[in-house]
Order: structure tokens, then sequence, then C-alpha cells
């Protein structure tokens, strides 16, 4: 029998959540299951879920390689925040309608094993930096590209949480003072933005003007259904408004990014979510931005990669948070 230990990663997201089996050391995520998170049945529904996903994966793994029952040392569970890390208490999720909820231990308990709580963010960044894209660097930031926009912020190996846990929040950074309404309640928030709906309605306003372009023949004319994928096809059939869209959306982004680049001087920001879909219509003038605004020495020593963790940096990162949380980074 092999002592070899295992955590389970947990991600956690407004729209599906992910589960997995991670080796101490790194390797292979075993028992993978995704599912919708399906917020609007309540809180329950969802932690019941996620109980249930949990104990399906670790079964599977125990399968695959053999793992008695005391290989599983743990959980980590990256969440929507703002949260209490020391509580493991989800303080609120405009995205899952929770407020002041106690995650952690209600997993924790179901399970019967130890559990740790962290931002999906912070767990997606540091699983880049621990099995993904972001392997070796020492300053690294991490920006997700979804429904909303994440962030998180690795120094010398290490998530910076800040003060009160909110840190990494690169989303609802203002780009423009008297700017688009944000879901947080500011005006000019990058997420108003560059976030996937936001694309889709800047998108929408441009056709509403008489842009000429594909995108209504794609929703057969209801305009309401273009999100940030279609934008993507139409790019891809040659359509020029939205090739301009997404040029605008690195625009955005780019003047976001050149702020953190020189506040931090990271060696590397790694780009994940359904808007990198985009490849290079997104990248090519995002770097160019970047290049415009940033200091050139510090534009020149950053990197800016995609995820090569293809979805599962969250589950990754939180199997390593609860690995650092117990028993160092060493
Ligand atoms: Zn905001």
């Amino acid at each position: 029998m092999s002592d070899k230990k295992y955590i389970v990663g947990v991600d956690l997201g407004g729209t599906s959540i992910k589960v997995g089996v991670v080796p101490y050391d790194g390797g292979r995520v075993l028992g993978v299951r995704s599912m919708p998170t399906n917020s609007d049945h309540g809180a329950k529904f969802v932690v019941d879920r996620m109980v249930e996903m949990i104990r399906g994966s670790m079964r599977d793994a125990a399968r695959e390689e053999n793992i008695p029952d005391d290989g599983f040392i743990g959980i980590g569970l990256g969440s929507p925040g703002p949260l209490d890390r020391k509580t493991g208490t989800v303080i609120e999720t405009p995205n899952l309608g929770w407020r002041n909820f106690p995650l952690r231990d209600l997993i924790a308990n179901s399970i019967g094993l130890a559990a740790e709580l962290d931002n999906d963010a912070n767990c997606a960044t540091i699983g880049e930096w621990w099995m993904g894209a972001g392997k070796g660097v020492q300053t690294l930031i991490g920006v997700t590209l979804g429904t909303g926009i994440g962030g998180g912020i690795v120094l010398d190996g290490r998530v910076y949480h800040g003060a009160a846990d909110v840190a990494g929040e690169v989303g609802h950074m203002t780009i423009d003072s008297t700017g688009r309404k944000c879901k947080c309640g500011n005006y000019g928030c990058l997420e108003a933005y560059a976030s996937g709906p936001a694309i889709a309605a800047r998108a929408i306003e441009g056709l509403e003007t008489g842009e000429p372009s594909l995108l209504p023949s794609l929703v057969d004319g209801d305009l309401s259904q273009i999100t940030a994928e279609t934008v993507y096809e139409a790019i891809v059939a040659g359509d020029l408004y939205a090739k301009e869209v997404m040029r605008e959306t690195a625009k955005f982004l780019g003047a976001g990014l050149a702020n953190l680049i020189n506040i931090l001087n990271p060696g590397m920001v790694v780009i994940s979510g359904g808007v990198t879909k985009a490849g290079e219509h997104l990248f090519e003038p995002l770097r160019a931005q970047i290049r415009r605004r940033a200091f050139r020495h510090a534009e020149e020593s950053c990197k800016i990669v995609s995820s090569t963790l293809d979805g599962m940096a969250g589950v990754i990162g939180a199997a390593y948070m609860f690995r650092v949380e117990r028993f160092g980074n060493g």
C-alpha cells in the first residue's frame, strides 16, 4: 500500500463547480468532475451537490490509484469572494447570492476531512504558479476573464492576501473615473468593459448605432443573444466590426494590466477564462497596448501568456492552497 497523500481541490464558480483529487506533490489530477452550479436552487442545493461531487471524485481516484481512506488529507475550497479565510466564511457573493455563509465547515463536517477556503482567483493563480504557465516565476499576476474578472497576486511564491483578504481584485480597478456602471456599485471598473458580458454589451451598443457586421445574422437578428463567444465566432468568420470590438477589449485590458505591471513589476501575467479563446485576436493587440503604456523595463521583463492548465487551475490551486495552509510552503 502506498503512503502517498492526496488533497481534494474544489473550484466553485458562479456557472460551474469543478472537483478533482490532486497528489500532494503535484501530478495528474484524478477523478475530475464538473457540474453546473445552479445557484438559483439555493445554498443547500449547491453544498449538497459539492459534497456529492467530492465523494464521487474521491471514490474514482481511490479506485484508480488504490488510495486508502487515510490517503486523503484534506480539501481545498476556492470560492468567489469576498471571504474570511480565518473563519472559512463567504462574506458576500453577488453571483451566488450568499451572505456570511460558513462554507468551509459545512463541507468539512459533511465529508469528515479538514478543509481550507480561499478566493477562487487566488487559487487559480497559485495553481498556475505550481503546475502551469507560471512555474518558476517569482512574481505572477493571474487574471480570469469570464462572467466577471477575477485576479490573484503571487509574490515570491505566496499568494498576497492584503489586510482583509481582498487583495487581487483586479477586475474592480477603475480605468475610467466616470465610466460604465459596474456590478460592484462603482463606475468605470475594468470588469464593466472587458468581462464576457461587458464585451457582448459593447458589441450590441455598436450594432444599435448601425455598425455593419455579421453578428446579427449569427443570432437570427436577436441582439440580446449575442455573447463574447458570438463575437469570437464573428472574428473567425472575418467580421471587421467584431475584430474592432476585440481590439477595444484589448485596449481596456491593456490599460488595466499596464497599471499592475508598473506597480508590481511581475515576471508574468497569466490570463485564463473563456475570452482567451480569441487567441491572438486578443493577445496581439493586448501586448501592443501594454508596450505603449507600461514602463519599458517593466514591460520587457513581463510575459503575457494564456493559462496552460485547461480550466483546471482553480482545482489544482485550491489543493495547493490547502497544502500551504496546513504544511507551509516546503
Ligand atoms: Zn467593480
